[in-house]
């Protein structure tokens, strides 16, 4: 009951990161006006806004001009759900809960801007690391020193590339991994960029191979890094655990 109560509030919290990846990378306001059909400009009425239902009621269409709804709308609203359930599975009724489901909104929301606009936000990986560090002040789980050295550690290595690449990366990927740092600590954040850089470089391998990117093309490496934070809120401290465990041995 719990769950599906948790699950239903992941998805109705997807449908406001589909307002949020949107408007916030054109800087409209996310609270007014109301939605409407971009192609239309018909305003979206409450019951073709019900999460998932709708767009498979309408079959991803406006009901009003029939201009496709993009994919981009159920899946972020299925995804945010999904993690959602995941991390109440994984933290029961805890503030652990809270801090991982305001982490894995964030991500979501990062990895679908960064997907399409190749930007990722101040307004939220600045205002993230902000609410990194009060999560782990306000509920002891990690130290101080933990935090810092997870936002140096975290926006140091991306600092690091840009001044080596000249421009590999953006200040966006390195606001992120601080971010990142504040939410994770040094050990598990370092466990997320590790993450981040295998299934990057292997998802860029792979799309050169199959021609769908070549060399000049940018990735964007934020949804990589997102990926990476969401799988070491997950397994990082069991990961960290057991690796520690082995060095003692
Ligand atoms: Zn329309």
């Amino acid at each position: 009951m719990a769950l599906t109560v948790v699950v239903v509030f992941g998805l109705v919290l997807g449908s406001f990161l589909n307002v949020v990846i949107a408007r916030l990378p054109e800087r409209r306001s996310l609270w007014a006006p109301r939605s409407a059909c971009p192609g239309c400009g018909a305003p979206i009425a409450w019951y073709d806004n019900v999460p998932l239902l709708s767009f498979a009621l309408l079959r991803g269409r406006c009901r009003t001009c029939a201009a496709s709804i993009p994919w981009r709308y159920p899946l972020v609203e299925a995804v945010t759900g999904a993690l959602f359930g995941a991390a109440w599975l994984e933290f029961g009724p805890t503030a652990e809960f809270v801090v991982a489901a305001v982490l894995l909104a964030a991500l979501v929301a990062i990895t679908a801007i960064d997907l399409r606009h190749q930007i990722i936000p101040d307004a939220i990986t600045l205002p993230g690391i902000l609410a990194g560090i009060t999560a782990n002040v306000a509920t002891r789980h990690l130290n101080w020193a933990e935090v810092a050295l997870g936002i140096a550690l975290g926006g140091g290595v991306f600092f690091a590339i840009i001044v080596a690449s000249r421009g590999g990366m953006g200040a966006g990927d390195m606001k992120l991994g601080a971010m990142l740092g504040a939410f994770l600590g040094w050990k598990i954040a370092l466990f997320a960029l590790m993450v981040a850089v295998v299934v990057g470089g292997v998802s860029a391998v792979a799309l050169m191979a199959l021609g769908v990117r070549n060399r000049k093309d940018a990735i964007p490496f934020g949804p990589f890094l997102a990926l990476g934070g969401a799988a070491a809120l997950f397994w990082g401290e069991g990961v960290v655990q057991w690796y520690a465990s082995g060095l003692r041995m």
